[in-house]
């Protein structure tokens, strides 16, 4: 019988599909990872699994326990599956401005939800941060993931993803290819598959522009449309001596990929998919590679979270995207 005894056994061994059509002109094939099969519809199903599995060997998490972190996104749809299945509480804190669209998936798992004022700084005791660490220190069996520190969350993609690829691509990848959040994608991923290639496989991150881990300086470091990836600091997940090359993308050039995987590759992912994607063909043709050369892109999530923004032609005009929109939409026939 093939039948998984729970949700959690489903985690992992996401598919690698060839890209044929937005990959025009580039010689070296270059293949997908497509996370969105994850039974939580993304890559942190896997780090929600590890650093929950971690926390119980360790103690920090007891029976009953509450896990409780800052995350508006997918993390908390990983931790909030593997905690419902195991009888913990979540408790999510998220600034307002996250649409009432993602409040709403988050409780629909069971988690339970503190809203904060979005222009409360991490310095501020109001914000997101500060209100989680708050409540994770005097809720009776509190216990705080904190994804951008904790160890497990690259262990997992060493343990798991980095693994699957190398069995997929029957050890012929040579090129890796994904977007920096956390790091925990590209450090762990990248460490499994350099250690098994003795070095061959090149790890490229791939950073929006105006984040700290393509940005020449601290001055360049601003404000983007693109979710889940880049940042202002150095998290301790991110280890920067995986990385062979970072190559960065605008967001207009990452939302014309995304908006190109959904319509030509019949791929619905997220912004940060497209960024990737972006950079992998940035990449593949700065450097000419050829026919010998196997990419794989990682793609953590679905574009079904992004209805609202990257998919929603008047967002996207009103925030001056307006060319992607004309460039991928056909017109509408009204009877
Ligand atoms: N894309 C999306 C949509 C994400 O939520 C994340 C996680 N923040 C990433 C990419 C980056 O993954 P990581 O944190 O492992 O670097």
């Amino acid at each position: 019988m093939t039948i998984a005894n729970n949700l959690s056994e489903l985690i992992g061994n996401t598919p690698l599909v060839k890209l044929n059509h937005v990959t025009e002109g580039i010689k070296a094939t270059i293949a997908v990872k497509v996370e969105y099969f994850n039974p939580g519809g993304s890559s942190k199903d896997r780090i929600a699994e590890r650093i929950i599995d971690a926390a119980e060997r360790s103690g920090e998490l007891q029976p009953g326990g509450v896990i409780v972190e800052p995350t508006s996104g997918n993390t908390g749809v990983g931790l909030a599956l593997v905690a419902q299945q195991r009888g913990y509480r979540t408790i999510f804190t998220l600034p307002d401005k996250v649409s009432e669209s993602k409040r709403a998936v988050l409780r629909a798992y069971g988690a339970e939800i503190v809203v904060t004022p979005t222009d409360a700084g991490p310095d501020d005791p109001r914000s997101y941060y500060q209100v989680a660490e708050r409540l994770a220190k005097t809720i009776p069996g509190g216990f705080r993931p904190n994804q951008y520190d904790n160890p497990n969350g690259p262990a997992s993609h060493y343990a798991t993803t980095g693994p699957e690829i190398w069995k997929a691509t029957d050890g012929k990848v040579t090129h890796f290819v994904a977007g920096i959040g956390t790091g925990g994608t590209i450090s762990g991923t990248g460490r499994y598959l350099k250690e098994v290639s003795d070095g061959k496989v090149k790890v490229i991150g791939s950073d929006p522009e105006g984040s700290i881990y393509s940005a020449p300086s601290m001055a360049d470091v601003h404000q983007y449309d693109i979710e889940g990836v880049g940042e202002d600091f150095y998290p301790k997940a991110f280890d920067r001596t995986i990385t062979d090359d970072i190559v960065k993308v605008n967001d207009h050039d990452a939302f014309l990929m995304t908006r190109r995987l959904a319509s030509e590759e019949g791929l619905l992912v997220g912004g940060s998919s497209g960024m990737a994607v972006a950079s992998a063909i940035e990449y593949a043709r700065r450097n000419n590679l050829d026919e010998n050369q196997l990419v794989v892109v990682l793609l953590p999530d679905s574009g079904r979270s992004y209805l609202e923004k990257i998919f929603n032609d008047d967002w996207m005009r009103a925030h001056g995207y307006g060319d992607i929109v004309e460039a991928t939409t056909r017109p509408s026939l009204v009877a």
